[in-house]
């Protein structure tokens, strides 16, 4: 069958309008004048392009609907074959996306990402096309997209999904290799801790239906990470000790498992040293895909703690070598696993900030290619740093 007999069929086997029936008959016959090719070919348009509903498809999108509304009520996941074929039946004008399009890019492991455009999305949640009674509110497409496929408890996914969408460094397992995996892992936790402390909410890192519908209300808002790491930088709790928290994780950076984190799970700093910590990681985020770790700060009352025999008064921080893998286990100097061409740019990263004074660490290869540094930073050896950077600020 052609392309055009199989669209006149498919309109046939809905269309109620007599007069259009008429026409289609005629179609179907060969018995088309000039007005009815011009009649038709409108026909045609409007069903590709305007969205032009059948029977069927008002019942698929009122089903979609209904899932998008249990989606959003965090009891039921989308039916994402539904969409594929709501996109399939009406592609975008001029985007001229076909099944075999969006099979590929599954096969590529791509999801739906890059093909649902403004334009689908607000068809499905305009009233117009849609029998959902709040059909403005529901979860966002953007949302449903980085959720795609994976499968597990719908709330971590859901909550899994807005990190992801807001931006937060959660990885890149699961289907859509973006971190949404069905997991609950060390980097959803610290994603979700670092989300409550910049929201000023407690800082539990458990997920729960209140949790994510306050990350759904973020993603709807248009937040991202910046924006809410820049609200929170705004006017951040301050401790009596002067100190403020560093999110536990953000772009380039996370707080791996530390002596503060095990007792309290903050990390303080001065506001001076924690924007450094910020602006490192972010510069750090531009040259490498792996995150800094970052381990002890201060604890919220200043004052010596645990092993150390400084970070009393929030201007240290410990960071742990970089792994040739990018993983967040420990490693030091002298094992496999240390990789010290990155390490080597992160000292250089430090020293071009004029607000760090001092480092100890004992590669001394990188110890001698830095040590006369223009900005005057120290960089020495010092018994116990084989396994990491003890960083000192000035302010
Ligand atoms: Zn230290």
């Amino acid at each position: 069958m052609s392309e055009k007999n199989s669209v006149i069929e498919t309109l046939l086997s809905y269309e109620e309008d007599e007069q259009l029936r008429k026409l289609l008959i005629k179609v179907k016959k060969g018995e088309l004048g000039a007005w009815e090719e011009y009649k038709l070919r409108k026909l045609e348009k409007r069903v590709i392009q305007s969205g032009y509903i059948s029977e069927e498809d008002k019942k698929l999108i009122e089903k979609l609907s209904i899932e998008l509304l249990m989606s959003r009520n965090l009891g039921k996941q989308i039916i994402y074959e539904d969409l594929d074929e709501l996109r399939c039946r009406y592609p975008i004008k001029g985007a001229g996306t076909t099944r075999e399009d969006i099979d590929k890019l599954k096969e590529e492991g791509k999801g739906l990402a890059g093909i649902i455009t403004t334009s689908i999305q607000n068809r499905i949640y305009s009233n117009k096309y849609s029998n959902r009674p709040d059909a403005n509110t529901g979860v966002p497409l953007s949302v449903l997209i980085a959720s795609y496929g994976v499968e597990g408890d719908t709330n971590i996914i859901m909550v899994q999904a807005c990190l992801s969408v807001l931006g937060f460094p959660i990885g890149d397992s699961g289907p859509n290799k973006n971190g949404v995996d069905g997991d609950w892992g060390a980097r959803s936790k610290a994603a979700v801790r670092a989300y409550q402390q910049m929201k000023g909410l407690e800082a539990t890192g458990k997920e729960s239906s209140d949790l994510a519908k306050s990350l759904l209300d973020s993603v709807k808002n248009g937040e991202t990470i910046d924006t809410i790491l820049d609200k929170y930088l705004q006017n951040p709790p301050m401790s009596k000790a002067g100190l403020i928290q560093l999110p536990e994780i953000g772009k380039g950076y996370i707080i791996v498992d530390n002596y503060v984190h095990a007792k309290t799970g903050e990390n303080w700093g001065t506001p001076e040293t924690v924007k450094s910590l910020l602006s490192l990681a972010e510069k750090w985020a531009e040259y490498d895909d792996s995150l800094l770790r970052f381990n002890d700060l201060s604890i919220e009352i200043g004052g010596k703690f645990g092993p150390h025999g400084t970070h009393h008064n929030g201007k240290y921080v410990d960071i742990r070598l970089i792994r040739k893998d990018g993983g967040l286990g420990d490693t030091n100097i002298y094992h496999d696993t240390y990789d010290k061409v990155k390490t080597k740019e992160l000292v250089s990263l430090l020293i071009e900030d004029p607000n760090v004074e001092k480092i100890l660490f004992n590669d001394v290869d990188i110890i001698r290619e830095f040590v006369n540094n223009e900005n005057g930073v120290k960089i020495m050896k010092y018994p116990g740093h084989d396994d990491h950077l003890h960083v000192q600020f000035k302010r």
